[in-house]
């Protein structure tokens, strides 16, 4: 066979604004995808159903690879001679083993910034360090001239692609009940681009009113379209009406996650600041199931841990739900880490350890650690009607909203009792917290 061109999808689920895929196929070319090995159940489900969605406009032409990257590009480079390689870059470690292949082999690999604004190793401090907080990263994000041209179609007749042993035409082993909750959402191209027109013309006004209050669905619900790029921020550019937004500033935070992740790796295992290693983390194996399981006794927190079942927490709610672990349970931020990986459709490893990070007060920039979100309180403020908490946790369907907001008089056998006081063990986290700060 000829030379041809290689694109490597990876989290970039998408035909279009797909540059990789545009400037490859002006001569005959193959869209590859390598399997991720460490992915979460409902993550590799919906990548089931997106790779699947890709394949259908590749024409049954794109080949899923599974093993390690450099024996896939050898293997194919063997079989038909590698022209060109192609790639939206994803700053992770497929990136960095593509390009030493590359190298290795003299093959030129053309690199698209295009799953992010901005791409991470460009955006430096006046004193050309990386940036720690987040304001003054959004205050240089906000002042550059962010492109929101869109990259035209690829040239479908010139795919081609090679018959092996070796590739497959879907993501394989996946757990079917994942698929089916998935399925649910639609994890199509043309739907993450329908919720944008649809949150654009019905929410984007209200969002930033509305978006801490988990009963009304009031924000995008964009995150796993955008974390496996079947729609990307410059899309969503493209589209809103003006950049002013909360809305905006969260997008931002995305890119933060990636940012933060870029520079400090480590921060998928260890606290970012090292005083916490210090600190006696009780990691009590019934609170944690408890906690799993959405049966601690706290409507709120109960009732986010229930809609983490079907792939999604809403914000706030994860907040709370993360805080009550780690704060309330004394439990290591990485277990809720892995069991929001497990279970979030949007699961993204920097945006995941960022957000756990912050709340744990163990990253770089975090909540204060003396603020410990109190259960009651925020149901009080963001769900006051109880809607969130009865969708959830049907139980309490009867039960009157002022039991519910002081769920120590709950009188009712089928829910749960506090399993913990929320005031008691707040105070003994800030001991064990002045402590570890005493000894540093
Ligand atoms: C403990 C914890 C864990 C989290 N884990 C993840 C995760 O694994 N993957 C993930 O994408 N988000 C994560 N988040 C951030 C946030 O909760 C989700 O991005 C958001 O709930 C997705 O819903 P949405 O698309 O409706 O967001 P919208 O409010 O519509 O926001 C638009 C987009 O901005 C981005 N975004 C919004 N909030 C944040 C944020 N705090 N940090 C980073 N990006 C943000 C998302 O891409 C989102 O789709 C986590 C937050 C917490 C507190």
């Amino acid at each position: 066979m000829s030379k041809i061109n290689l694109v490597i999808f990876n989290k970039d689920l998408r035909i279009a604004d797909n540059p990789a895929l545009f400037f490859a196929s002006q001569s005959p070319f193959m869209p590859i995808f390598i399997e991720p090995n460490n992915i979460g159940a409902a993550s590799k489900a919906w990548l089931y159903l997106a790779i699947t969605d890709l394949n259908k406009k590749l024409n049954g032409n794109l080949k899923i690879y599974s093993g390690n990257c450099e024996d896939i590009l050898a293997y194919i480079h063997n079989s038909c001679t590698i022209n060109e390689i192609f790639i939206n870059k994803s700053y992770d470690r497929q990136d960095e083993l593509i390009k030493d292949f590359c190298h290795t082999n003299n093959i030129l690999l053309n690199q698209y910034n295009s799953n992010y604004l901005t791409d991470p190793s460009e955006i430096l401090s006046n004193n050309s360090s990386s940036f720690k907080l987040f304001a003054p990263f959004f205050k240089k994000i906000s002042k550059l001239e962010l492109k929101i041209d869109l990259c035209q179609q690829f040239i479908k007749n010139n795919l081609v692609s090679i018959n092996d042993s070796l590739g497959h035409d879907k993501i394989r082993k996946c757990s079917m009940d994942w698929v089916h909750k998935a399925s649910l959402w639609n994890p199509t191209e043309l739907q993450a681009h329908k919720r944008l027109l649809n949150f654009i013309s019905t929410k984007f006004n209200s969002y930033d009113m509305e978006r801490d209050y988990p009963s009304l669905e009031s924000t995008s619900k964009l995150s796993p379209y955008l974390h496996f790029g079947q729609i990307n921020p410059n899309q969503i550019l493209h589209h809103l009406p003006h950049l002013n937004s909360s809305f905006f500033k969260e997008l931002i935070w995305r890119e933060f996650g990636n940012y933060v992740l870029y520079h400090n790796p480590q921060i998928v295992s260890e606290n970012l600041k090292a005083t916490f290693n210090a600190f006696e983390w009780e990691n009590n194996e019934i609170y944690i199931k408890a906690w799993m399981e959405g049966k601690t006794g706290f409507p709120i927190v109960d009732a986010g841990m229930r809609e983490l079942q079907t792939g999604f927490m809403h914000n706030r709610v994860r907040m709370i739900t993360a805080s009550f672990l780690t704060k309330n349970l004394l439990t290591h931020w990485k277990i809720g880490e892995r069991w929001f990986w497990e279970n979030l459709f949007d699961a993204d490893l920097g945006n995941n350890s960022l957000n756990w990070q912050w709340v744990a007060g163990t990253g770089i920039d975090t909540m204060p650690q003396f603020r410990v979100f109190n259960p009651l309180l925020q149901a009080q403020k963001f769900d006051p009607e109880c809607t969130y908490i009865k969708r959830y946790v049907t139980e309490l369907v009867d039960v009157p909203i002022s039991n519910i907001h002081n769920p120590y008089t709950i009188k009712n056998i089928l829910y749960q009792s506090p399993i913990v006081n929320h005031l008691a063990t707040k105070q003994v986290y800030l001991n064990k917290y002045s402590q570890i700060r005493k000894n540093n």
